[in-house]
């Protein structure tokens, strides 16, 4: 098992009350975005979001074409389609995760990998921390990982807080911001992210995220390099790609 004593409480600790603040973390910060890059887009999660999401649209008395549009409209102008909802319509945002990531049979569609859990255990956490970046809110985000058996490898999460009105999201650039506050810094050449979405990569990089990676759906070729950002097909690629992290020892 990875050292657990670089957990964000542990300033709070009495029996150590001096060292953290003396002593700067240098480490640097990896972060995973969670959805379609923990697991492959093969196990269709985000289909099955997709029409969850739609069938919430119709609810609020649209028609199907009119759902599908506008559905498309938020998800490209917010990033997420329930910013648009919650701006637009008079949508409780607790409902609305009941009701689509909420009532996702994750069991069923995502199951443990356990080259996926070495490739955390392998990060060494002498050099780097691990969090989660995503934009679901909390309860997706923690039963994911649960389910990839990840939940005690990964310090945090930044997740979208669906209570917060007007909640930022990936790839606004408050949102990064933001994460950086989370874990106590503020030199964003510290991080390293992985996320599937183009967009989110952009924003990182224009945030001057020092390290970023598409991890791309299975369904596309994977390309060496699109635009100085480099794909990966699988997160085991990233060993090569940052071998500076991984512990030799494996
Ligand atoms: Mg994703």
């Amino acid at each position: 098992m990875p050292p657990q004593d670089h957990h964000s409480t542990a300033s709070n600790d009495p029996q150590s009350p001096s060292k953290d603040a003396q002593l700067p973390d240098d480490r640097v910060v990896v972060w995973f975005d969670i959805d379609n890059t923990l697991y492959s887009a093969s196990a269709k999660i985000s289909q099955a979001m997709g029409t969850r999401i739609h069938a919430y649209f119709v609810s609020l008395g649209l028609d199907h074409d009119e759902a599908s549009e506008l559905h498309l409209r938020y998800y490209t102008l917010y990033g997420l389609a329930l910013r648009g909802l919650t701006r637009h319509h008079d949508v409780d945002p607790l409902d609305f995760d009941r009701k689509c990531d909420g009532s996702l049979p994750l069991e069923e569609m995502i199951k443990y990998d356990p080259t996926l859990r070495k490739l955390f255990e392998d990060i060494d956490r002498t050099k780097a921390r691990v969090w989660a970046l995503t934009n679901a809110f909390r309860p997706h985000a923690e039963r994911v990982l649960r389910i990839l058996k990840l939940d005690d490898l990964v310090e945090g999460i930044v997740y979208c807080d669906y209570r917060v009105k007007d909640f930022v999201c990936k790839p606004e650039p408050e949102y990064y911001q933001m994460a950086l506050r989370r874990v106590g810094i503020s030199d964003p050449s510290k991080c390293y992210f992985v996320d599937d979405n183009r967009s989110n990569i952009d924003s990182a990089r224009a945030e001057g995220w020092a390290k970023c990676i598409k991890q791309i759906d299975n369904e596309r070729e994977p390309g060496a390099v699109d635009n100085d950002v480099i794909d990966i097909a699988s997160l085991e690629e990233l060993r090569n790609v940052w071998p500076e992290i991984f512990s030799n020892l494996s």
